[in-house]
């Protein structure tokens, strides 16, 4: 495989040109290889929603498939991303022999536009019987098709949809493009009622997601049989040096993961996903990588790409990437930071509060419109991150706890403050830093304070959905963010163009904005936090305030049948009722499964790794305890210590038998068999795995059959 690489001698817009996005089948690409005309009836497709004409896909088609061929593709898939969370892909050759020593090109724009993998393999959640395993694969020309590179393979992808022969949704990217319509309906609404609507065609939201990720040596990997089956450690006492030090954050990054990261970087800038920013985590072994913000389903695609490539470029160098929320006990977990704005198609990001907040009452009222809709929805934001992984993390002393608060910090609380008391007059500034050496520059000191602790912070000119599990797909859970949004920009664009008719002055506009703010802000400042979200008191106060506390992710998954709920999705056209369960089914199965293989896992190697490591070293010490003896010396300490040890060795059978007893139970309604996971198995996974982390420290070095925490965390 050739991967070009930046060449010095060419100039800087060349570099970016010929390097950045060379294997995305970009605009630059197609404004220079379309006809005209179908350049421009498909950019009405992408920019404004139009249905594309059938014999532009055809010419788009042929195109493509040029482009694809001159860069060594053999073959083409359509990319989707179905309920398993992950993406699929069905590759068919792109040439094939016409029997008469020519060839013939296997597509066209049918084949752009529609596909048909067989669905019955994909989860649908009871939506479509397996008989009629129907479902489509469609064109989405909003996200650029790309050339995937393996090892001797080069593969055209085209962003699909996938949808079930009835209609039905079975993907996670069609509700996330119905609930940005939704969002764009009600965001120009309220536009209007300002008069700022002129000449905008639609709002997005945009996202930008961080993502954390562990990286460990591959040999080790695969020594370890439940890094292997679940993506993390179902053992392991913890190192002498586990994060205490705080001396791996933004730490220098060591060689080999720095190749690395400088590889997989390299990929997914061919791929056009603009990462942006690398540094070392809090955690030992533990990373970050985050790219530049986009639109939202665009985001989500490259956020998947983002995953996969991490995945895949780490085996070339020794490693695995692993993005499971909870790696190892002890130490911190992953998330995915899901930086969250709404941007008009002219480029206003409507969540900059700019310079003179307080007179800025457009900001304020969209300010407001997240307020409302996460105090109101909180529990389907808490729903949208749930997953066995994520209950690891969440609440943990390292993660956002289960109850969703938002922090503003000093400004805005301050600004909302004076809405609500009366007319806002002023603005507190951050100022200057004044870094006491004349040769170092003032730096402007933000008035928006960081709150590290916080579900859902504002940072500056975002929101910061912290909640998100570092695994997860951030479709699902920007999903839900667009459409409680939606809902409470209608609610707002109501509110006011009822009170203020076709022809308000804009003193009236004002009087009725504030009315309205100083109403929501009475009504919702109950879910605004800035304090310590890890705090004790922070629980109590949440309580009396009357925000929910979904402590699990099984408690989570009961919300999705709520009525309200129900509702919200079918009102905005964003998920049937049908639909709505399909998820919610699918979520709690996986649930069960994941469990389950990590208690098979973990019982497994209790009895077949474990016991027999500690069988060996109970020998050793019956040897030294006899030995002792025989030499004519007291042994009553050995004697004892053999003793313990074999009580220890009793338990972990014990533990292990009574951990194989409640995971054999079985429910036929799946939230029941969650629930009973949840407080029956999972405890009896913790007490048996507090047992072999004991035996773990006790046990010979070089009778232990499993690479450590130290091994697994500090060899890069
Ligand atoms: P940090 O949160 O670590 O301080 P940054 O402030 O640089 O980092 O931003 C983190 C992420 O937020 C980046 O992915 C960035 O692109 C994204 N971001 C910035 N502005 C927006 C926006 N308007 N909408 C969505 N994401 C944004
Ligand atoms: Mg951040």
């Amino acid at each position: 495989m050739t991967t070009p690489r930046l060449s010095p001698s060419e100039s800087t817009q060349e570099r970016v040109d010929n390097f950045y996005g060379s294997d995305v089948f970009s605009r630059r690409i197609m404004r220079q290889r379309l006809p005209k005309d179908v350049y421009r009836s498909l950019l009405r497709t992408i920019d404004l929603g139009e249905p594309l004409d059938p014999k532009a896909a055809d010419v788009v088609a042929a195109t493509m498939k040029d482009w694809a061929i001159e860069n060594g593709a053999t073959h083409f898939t359509h990319w989707f991303q179905p309920l398993t969370g992950l993406t699929a892909e069905k590759h068919d050759s792109l040439i094939s022999p016409d029997g008469q020593g020519g060839v013939v090109f296997n597509f066209s724009g049918a084949d752009l536009v529609q596909g048909e993998p067989d669905a019955s393999s994909f989860p649908s959640g009871g939506l479509r019987a397996t008989f009629e395993a129907r479902g489509y694969t469609a064109w989405d020309p909003t996200s650029s098709a790309f050339l995937m590179r393996g090892e001797n393979n080069v593969t055209l992808c085209i962003p699909t949809a996938f949808v079930s022969w009835t209609g039905e949704a079975l993907d996670t990217k069609i509700p996330l493009l119905r609930s940005m319509e939704a969002l764009s309906k009600q965001a120009m609404r309220v536009l209007r009622v300002f008069g700022k609507a002129d000449g905008v065609a639609r709002v997005f939201t945009t996202v930008g997601p961080e993502q954390e990720y562990f990286l460990v040596d591959r040999d080790l990997y695969f020594r370890r049989p439940d890094l292997l089956t679940s993506e993390r450690t179902l053992i392991g006492a913890k190192p002498p040096k586990g994060q205490q030090l705080e001396d791996q954050y933004f730490g220098t990054i060591p060689p080999r993961v720095l190749a690395f990261m400088a590889e997989a970087e390299n990929e997914l800038y061919r791929l056009g996903v603009p990462v942006k920013t690398r540094h070392n985590e809090v955690a030992p072994g533990q990373y970050e990588i985050a790219p530049l913000f986009e639109m939202s389903q665009i985001a989500s695609d490259h956020q998947m790409l983002i995953m996969e490539t991490l995945k895949r470029v780490a085996t070339r160098h020794g490693l695995t990437a692993l993005l499971h929320e909870k790696p190892f006990a002890g130490v911190n977990g992953s998330g995915k930071h899901n930086n969250w704005s709404m941007a008009t198609d002219t480029g206003v990001n409507l969540l900059d509060p700019q310079e003179e907040t307080h007179t800025n009452l457009q900001f304020l009222v969209f300010l407001c419109a997240v307020i409302r809709a996460v105090d109101l929805h909180a529990d389907l934001l808490r729903a949208s991150i749930a997953s066995a992984a994520n209950d690891h993390r969440l609440g943990a002393n390292e993660a956002p706890p289960a109850i969703i608060s938002i922090f503003l910090g000093s400004m805005l609380t301050d600004i909302l403050e004076q809405v609500e008391k009366g007319l806002p007059k002023r603005t507190l500034r951050g100022g200057t830093l004044d870094l006491g050496a004349t040769t170092l520059p003032q730096l402007p000191r933000h008035s928006g304070d960081r709150n590290r602790t916080s579900p859902f912070a504002f940072t500056g000119n975002k929101f910061e959905f912290r909640a998100v599990g570092s695994s997860a797909s951030i479709a699902w859970p920007n999903t839900v963010l667009n459409t409680i949004v939606a809902e409470s920009l209608d609610y707002i664009a109501t509110e006011l163009e009822r009170s203020l008719g076709p022809r308000a002055t804009p003193q009236k506009r004002q009087q009725a904005t504030l009315a309205l703010l100083k109403k929501l802000i009475r009504q919702h400042k109950r879910v605004l936090f800035d304090g310590d979200n890890y705090s004790g008191e922070w629980h109590g106060e949440a309580e009396r305030r009357g925000l929910p506390n979904l402590r699990d992710s099984v408690a989570a998954f009961g919300v999705m049948r709520a009525r309200k709920n129900v509702e919200i999705f079918r009102k905005y056209g964003v998920l049937s009722k049908a639909e709505i369960d399909s998820r919610t089914h699918i979520a709690v199965e996986k649930y069960i499964k994941q469990i389950t293989i990590e208690s098979e896992t973990l019982a497994g190697m209790a009895r077949n790794l474990v016991l027999p490591a500690a069988l060996r070293h109970q020998t050793v010490l019956a040897q030294a305890v006899s030995a002792t003896r025989s030499a004519g010396v007291d042994a009553a300490d050995s004697q004892q210590a053999l003793e313990e040890f074999v009580g220890l060795v009793a338990e972990l059978r014990r533990l292990a038998a009574a951990l194989e007893q409640v995971a054999a139970h079985h429910d036929e309604d799946p939230l029941r068999h969650a629930q009973h996971i949840a407080q029956r198995v999972r405890p009896a996974m913790a007490a048996l795995r507090a047992v072999v982390d004991q035996l773990e420290s006790q046990v010979a070095a070089d009778l232990w059959p499993l690479p450590t925490y130290r091994d697994l965390l500090f060899l890069k």
